[in-house]
Formats: structure tokens, sequence, C-alpha cells
């Protein structure tokens, strides 16, 4: 049927179809070749206790070193990947680095992965968490997982039992990007999150808009009151950090304190982050 349907509109669009499809599977070529040769990288981004200052955890955030291209970021390669089913084994891969390096910066905090939709709703998702805990011997608490408002739309109870089964292995679990997507509230009382990422577009307001000062303010004795961390994504001024603090934010992510940066640099970063909040006087 679809065929039949199809055939008369192929014709008709033809020569640009053709020029976009032709495109994606270049694009998709590549990303096989890709993941085949180790051209992709994580950079890690701190994440700071607001109270201290201290880094409290690192998020891992995938790059792609493209021999011709450059530094290729997420956006442009991530949902290809997700569409044509390649995110499950680099997916499995991003969380097999995250581990294995975590547990070479001794005494660091956490480190966050993020899971795709399709990553997360692979039948092998536990297995490979799991797996990357083991060979990496990395403590199951150092590893938190996050996952976008977009997962808990599908299959509901598959998600909860997934969930429930990750945080059996003793793992935690964040919700990204809280507030662009579908968020409803139902979701926060419902899915056993340990973390709520409150949206960079909601912090770009801060102390300038009274409608996102709300906003953070509400998420913020909402998590509170569930239980639940609350992380400010996309700070980036020292104002913005001090509104997180007076409303009670738990830790802030963002420029403010540093850009993402490669895994060789991470262990002299944690040292002068750690320095600086220790000039800071407290509260100030
Ligand atoms: P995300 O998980 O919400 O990650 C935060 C993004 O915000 C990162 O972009 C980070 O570089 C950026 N960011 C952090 N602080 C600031 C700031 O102060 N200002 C601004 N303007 N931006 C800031 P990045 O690294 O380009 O990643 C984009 C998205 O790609 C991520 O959003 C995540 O959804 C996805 N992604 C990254 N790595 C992975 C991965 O390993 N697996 C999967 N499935 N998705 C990934
Ligand atoms: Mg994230
Ligand atoms: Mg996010
Ligand atoms: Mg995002």
């Amino acid at each position: 049927r679809a065929k039949a349907e199809g055939r008369g509109r192929w014709r008709f669009f033809e020569p640009e179809m053709d020029a976009r499809m032709q495109l994606r599977r270049a694009l998709e070529i590549d990303l096989r070749r890709a993941l085949a040769m180790g051209e992709f990288e994580l950079f890690y981004q701190p994440i700071v206790d607001v109270a201290s200052r201290r880094v409290s955890g690192l998020e891992a955030l995938i790059r792609w070193r493209h021999p011709e291209r450059g530094l290729v970021p997420p956006d442009a390669f991530i949902p290809l990947a997700e569409e044509i089913g390649l995110i499950v084994p680099l997916g499995e891969w991003v969380l097999a680095e995250a581990c294995r390096k975590a547990a070479t910066w001794p005494g660091t905090p956490k480190v966050a992965v993020n899971l795709s939709p399709a990553q997360f709703a692979s039948r092998g998702l536990v297995d490979a968490v799991t797996s990357a805990l083991e060979l990496s011997g990395l403590t199951p608490a150092r590893l938190e997982l996050e996952i976008t408002e977009t997962v808990m739309l599908q299959d509901t109870e598959a998600t909860l039992a997934t969930l429930h089964r990750l945080k059996a292995l003793g793992v935690r679990v964040a919700m990204d990007d809280f507030g662009t997507g579908y968020s409803s509230l139902s979701y926060l009382q419902r899915f056993p999150f340990d973390k709520v990422k409150i949206d960079r577009s909601f912090i770009r307001g801060l102390e300038q808009s009274r409608q996102s000062d709300a906003i953070v303010g509400a998420v913020t004795d909402l998590c509170l009151g569930l239980d639940m961390t609350t992380t400010a994504e996309g700070v980036e001024t020292e104002a913005q950090f001090e509104a997180l603090h007076r409303k009670g934010c738990r830790e802030a992510q963002g420029y403010l304190f540093s850009k993402p940066r490669p895994a060789g640099e991470i262990p002299n970063l944690l040292k002068q982050l750690d320095r600086a909040a220790r000039l800071e006087p407290e509260g100030a």
C-alpha cells in the first residue's frame, strides 16, 4: 500500500528527495565508519554544588572528532544515530567509556550519562549499564543516567519497569531538560527520579523575567517536597547563580564554571575549581 501511494509522489519530488536521501545515506555510512574507527570522544562538564561551590559531578557529552569536519557536536549526529539504531552500540560505548574514565578520577564525584529514548527502550540497556559498572569497577552510586521527557511518552509500564531495574543496580536517574517537552507533574510523581535538571531556557531569564523566576522557584520547591534534587542547566552569570542560591536550587551547571572539556583536562580543571571554591567565602 505504502509503495503504491508513494510512487506518484516519489516521481514528483524526485530530484530534491534524492539529494536529501543521498546526504543522509552518506552521513549514515560515515557514522558507522566513525564508530568502527573510534572517532567519538567524550567531553566532560562540571556540575557544582550551589551551597559550597564544590564540584559534585561531571556530565559526559559526546563529540565526533571527524578527520575532515573537525569537532562535530552531538546535535549534528545523535538524531540520525537514533533513527538508524546506531545509538544502541554508540550509547554502549558512551556508558563504558564514561564509567572507565570516572573510575580513574578517584575522589571525583558522580558522572552523568545521557540516554536517548531509543537506547532507553532497547532490550540490552540494563545489561549494558551492568557491564559498564562491572568492567570499570565504578561504584554504582557514582553513575547517574539522564533521560528526557520523551521517554515518559513511550510505553509507561515498560519505562517504569526499566527505571526500577536501573535503580535496583544502585545508579541514579535524572530527568533532563525539564520543562521543554510535554512536561507533566504526574511524571514526577509516578517515576522514581533522583534529580530534575531544569532546562537552560528557564535559567536564561532568571533575574530578568518574573516568569522565569517564578518557574525556577516553583520547580525547586516542588522537587524539594518530592525528595528530588534540582540542577540548573546553562548557568552563565554570577547573577543567575545567586538567584539559584536564594531559591534553594541544589546544583548548577554552565559556562560560568566551565564549558565541557576533553577528558585529559579534567584532573586539572577539578583542582582549579576546588581551589576557587575554597577561596570563595561561604554564602558570599
Ligand atoms: P544536554 O544533556 O541537555 O546537555 C547540555 C548541553 O548544554 C550541552 O550541549 C552543553 O555543552 C550545553 N551547555 C552547558 N552549559 C551551557 C551554558 O552555560 N550555556 C550554553 N549555551 N550551553 C551550555 P552539547 O554538548 O552540544 O549536547 C547537546 C545535547 O546532545 C545534550 O543536551 C544531550 O541531549 C545530547 N547528548 C550529548 N552527549 C550525548 C550522549 O552521549 N548520548 C546521547 N544520547 N545524547 C547526548
Ligand atoms: Mg544531559
Ligand atoms: Mg539538559
Ligand atoms: Mg538538552
